[in-house]
């Protein structure tokens, strides 16, 4: 559709009526000018809220089953009188009663069985994006601008990894003309759902915790936007985590494969499988701060001009370090290699880092510590027989680890930057434990102590004259 805007609110731009009203301008200013279509998150700790309560439903929990249900419907009930004039309230009280008793009705189920099926929790916790849908769109009508809220499980097609799907693009545009467009051609607001939608048989799934900017860039490719706007609660994508680097810094612009990378390393701004839908049609996206509108953000595009060095450092603490190594050189290093990474495919574990070398074959990985166990296990039974008959040395696992993610585009072909970059970090006597550059040099991955994280996060930071 021409001239398009999608724009997405994070759950802290959603998390009060207060918050609802602000994003409803930011909205409502923006669709004046052209067609828009708003994606919404959960209001803030809904989400983990509801998650709670599944988990504790199927632990028989009965009693903190129902006051947390009584805390989401305060939550929401509270909210809806503040937000919404008193002619309207009964209907949006009755909207969020009757979705509560959707998600109350899965929870009991849930309760009874003592277990929590995939799709039954999909669909469950869907319902935080629901009402809060639902609260936007009340508003905006209230306002006196037409709207209507979506449940993007009508719209977004997906497979059927339940609480991680991936979306069906055709499928999708499919479904997005025939639910949106009659909307947008009268002019009426869609309020999408973000973080859910479902199989092409009509079952109810979720894109992962945090996948209502994945949802947003969903839509905005399905639709042709011109632009995605995701409001969050931070100025933009920033040099460093301003925790770790005060002088840390927003940037102006930085690139599609920038932004993946920072966020796929750890940095909180953007879901990190947002960009990949927009590719194909770099649609750019802008990162901005609904508690600062007025600051420009950071621009999301999929080229800049003439990239200059190192533009953002980010980190992982969570994470540990992997060894494995041949106890002879009987053993061929790379089939060693190539079962321990078939193990962890299936295992469904990422990789942040991996490097190998010396004559002995032997090679380290990252993971993330919430990864860990299915990453021995699985190895462990998959290479059972070399453990067993000394083959392979016992696995060696380092928890007291951190990552350090060094990126930017303009990195590519320039000399001497990899050197001042490890210079920096053992000045302040932090051990360099792995190290991974990939050829396309837009990231260089370094492993160092976890003591040592904060302080490696500052000393590059410096060292490469990022921060203010
Ligand atoms: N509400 C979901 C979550 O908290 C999705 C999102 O906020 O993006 O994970
Ligand atoms: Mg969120």
């Amino acid at each position: 559709m021409d001239n398009l805007l999608v724009m997405k609110f994070g759950g802290t731009s959603m998390g009060s009526a207060d918050r609802i009203r602000v994003a409803a301008g930011l909205a409502a200013e923006q669709h004046a000018h052209g067609p828009m279509v708003v994606v919404v998150s959960a209001m803030s700790k809904i989400t983990d809220l509801l998650l709670d309560t599944l988990r504790k439903a199927e632990a028989g929990d009965q009693t903190d089953l129902e006051a947390n249900l009584h805390q989401l419907s305060a939550r929401h009930m509270e909210c809806c009188s503040l937000l919404l004039p008193p002619e309207r309230q009964p209907a949006a009280v009755a909207g969020i009663r009757a979705l509560i008793e959707d998600f109350s009705r899965i929870a009991k189920g849930i309760l009874m069985l003592g277990e929590r099926p995939p799709r039954s929790v999909d669909e469950a916790v869907a319902v935080g994006e629901r009402l809060s849908a639902l609260l936007m769109a009340e508003y905006l009508e209230a306002r006196g601008i037409p709207a209507a809220a979506v449940n993007a499980a009508e719209i977004v097609a997906t497979d059927a990894l339940f609480g991680n799907a991936s979306p069906l693009m055709e499928p999708t545009r499919q479904r997005v003309v025939k639910v949106l467009r009659p909307l947008l051609e009268k002019r009426v607001l869609p309020v999408v759902t973000g973080f859910n939608g479902s199989t092409l048989d009509g079952r109810p799934t979720t894109l992962g915790r945090g996948g209502s900017d994945f949802s947003a860039s969903i839509l905005a490719a399905a639709l042709d936007a011109r632009e995605l706007w995701i409001w969050t609660d931070v100025d933009g994508i920033m040099t460093a985590d301003p925790r770790l680097a005060p002088n840390a810094q927003v940037l102006d612009a930085i690139t599609y494969a920038e932004a993946a990378e920072l966020a796929y390393n750890g940095a909180k701004v953007l879901h990190p499988r947002t960009l990949a839908p927009l590719a194909e049609r770099g649609i750019p996206v802008w990162s901005k701060n609904s508690f600062a509108p007025e600051k420009p953000g950071t621009r999301i595009v999929p080229k800049v001009e003439s990239p200059q060095g190192v533009h953002a450092v980010t980190s992982m603490a969570d994470v540990a370090l992997v060894s494995i190594e041949p106890a002879s050189a009987a053993l061929s290093g790379t089939k060693v290699m190539a079962r321990s990474l078939d193990a962890l495919a299936r295992a469904n574990v990422e990789l942040l880092a991996i490097t190998s070398s010396s004559y002995q074959q032997s090679f380290c990985f990252l993971v993330r510590q919430s990864e860990l166990e299915r990453a021995k296990e699985f190895l462990e039974e998959d290479l059972a027989l070399e453990f067993a008959h000394g083959y392979l040395r016992p696995l060696q696992v380092d928890p007291h680890v951190g990552l350090i993610a060094v990126v930017g585009e303009g990195m590519r072909g320039t000399p001497g930057l990899a050197g001042r970059i490890f210079t920096a970090i053992s000045k302040h006597s932090i051990n360099i434990i792995a190290i991974a550059q990939g050829s396309s040099e837009l990231t260089i991955a370094i492993v160092v102590n976890r003591s040592g994280l904060e302080k490696a996060v500052r000393a590059v930071h410096d060292e490469c004259g990022l921060g203010k």
